[in-house]
């Protein structure tokens, strides 16, 4: 794929490491951006909309969409179904925003392999796996098996950081919100093969 100006931010991290939090922290101070809103089959918590957070859809939609190649990537996580739906991301790219996407490590290793030249990653985590099972269980949006199931999935998670342009600790949240502004604002400098390759041979052209 070549698109001509945008550039894409990956989050990713545990539920509960903050990640939320910390977009909408800086969202007015990046510049224009693109949200990605996944699809997911997962049920809806309370408290969500359709179409803000993810776009709810059945499994045999989640399926269709699949067959009909409509995501860049897409995996299954916690039991449930989650994608990337390439149109709107194309879109974004070409009218040169930045796009957020908040998607787990094996989203992150399928964008790579596609927008590889033009993405940025970031892993957030929170300061321990002790202080992340408090947020889940303060937050109370999950059952206690559900909870079990992110906190194993987070130590898996964790394993592959190094898979990352970077990581912040979500300790400190101004700080790590300050670290993501900048991230963010660098991102937008990666320049596609596509750019490259014209770069280079426009001094080729060069008597
Ligand atoms: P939650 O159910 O808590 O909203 O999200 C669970 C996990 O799914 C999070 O790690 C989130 O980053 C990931 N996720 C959300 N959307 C996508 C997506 O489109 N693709 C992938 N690969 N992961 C996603």
């Amino acid at each position: 794929m070549s698109f001509v100006n945008g550039a894409v931010l990956v989050l990713s991290g545990p539920s509960g490491a903050g990640k939320s939090s910390l977009i909408n922290k800086i969202k007015n101070d990046i510049g224009e951006y693109y949200f990605s809103i996944s699809t997911t089959t997962r049920p809806m918590r309370e408290g969500e909309t359709d179409g803000v957070e993810y776009h709810f859809v059945s499994m045999e939609e989640f399926k269709k969409d699949m067959e009909n190649d409509f995501f860049l990537e897409h995996a299954l996580v916690h039991g449930n179904y989650y994608g990337t739906s390439i149109k709107p991301i194309r879109k974004a790219l070409e009218e040169g925003k930045l796009i957020l996407c908040d998607i787990d490590v094996q989203g992150n290793s399928a964008i790579n392999n596609r927008l590889g030249d033009i993405t940025t990653s970031v892993f957030i985590s929170p300061p321990s796996l002790s202080e992340l099972k408090s947020r889940l269980i303060n937050r109370a949006t999950d059952e206690k098996n559900v909870i079990d199931a992110r906190l194993k999935m987070a130590k898996r998670e964790i394993q592959r950081v190094s898979e990352y342009d970077f990581l912040i600790i979500n300790d400190d949240f101004v700080e790590a919100a300050d670290k993501l502004r900048q991230i963010a604002l660098t991102a937008r400098f990666k320049k596609s093969d596509d750019q490259i390759n014209t770069f280079i041979q426009s001094w080729e052209n060069l008597e």
